[in-house]
């Protein structure tokens, strides 16, 4: 047996644009055209303010008063990259450990992921308050002393707790927030911008369309 044979094998899963077909902040977002917004989601891009920064002040534009408004809007208008519940299928008939790791908010993610049975402590995004005057993102998973991103959800947190020396490390995403995470896994998937910083930095990498890509990548390194 070789030595990679006895790793546990652990998928750290993107959530907005991977799980999701749509990024769900962003079209919330441009949905209520809350005032400022538009600054907001540029400064992000271009990294004048972190993530998390960034998130914060773009729930903080919408008043609390249209929680069911917001929660309806992105539970209607989500859908499910094709195949997802056929990876989860083949992770649990190949023992291998599912989590995922969203820069998402509760609010939408857990619901949208109701469908699916997965437990909850194997999902890790943002949290949602909605008892003030404003919508305040709460960050129950921020980022570690080796983390100076300011995250908000800190996927590498998440990851480095998985130690390279016991775990065969899987990443599925496809944007900016996935990139620092894929430095430290041993299988990258990507889709959209995350192909194109993987490419600019000669990283390996598996292209997606749909989960049934990732499943048949999976299979053939189990050979
Ligand atoms: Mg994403
Ligand atoms: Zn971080």
């Amino acid at each position: 047996m070789t030595d990679s044979a006895q790793k546990q094998s652990v998928i750290f899963c993107d959530f907005d644009g991977t799980i999701t077909n749509n990024d769900n902040i962003i079209e919330i977002m441009k949905h209520f055209k809350p005032d400022g917004y538009e600054e907001l989601v540029n400064q992000i891009i271009t990294k004048d303010i972190s993530i998390k920064e960034g998130v914060g002040k773009l729930f903080s534009l919408l008043p609390s008063s249209m929680e069911q408004e917001v929660i309806d809007y992105a539970l209607n208008h989500a859908t499910i990259r094709a195949g997802f519940q056929g990876l989860l299928d083949y992770c649990q008939a190949n023992d291998i450990h599912f989590l995922v790791t969203s820069g998402g908010i509760d609010f939408f993610v857990y619901p949208l992921l109701k469908p699916f049975d997965i437990p909850a402590e194997h999902i890790y995004c943002n949290g949602s308050d909605f008892t003030g005057e404003r919508i305040r993102i709460t960050w129950p998973h921020p980022c570690d002393d080796a983390c100076h991103t300011n995250c908000g959800m800190c996927k590498t947190t998440i990851i480095r707790s998985y130690p390279k020396d016991r775990y065969k490390r899987i990443l599925i995403g496809d944007s900016v927030t996935d990139f620092e995470g894929a430095k430290l896994v041993d299988t990258i998937f990507a889709r959209s911008h995350l192909i194109e910083m993987c490419e600019m930095s000669g990283m390996p990498y598996h292209p997606f369309t749909d989960f049934f890509d990732v499943i048949e990548v999976l299979k053939n390194q189990r050979g």
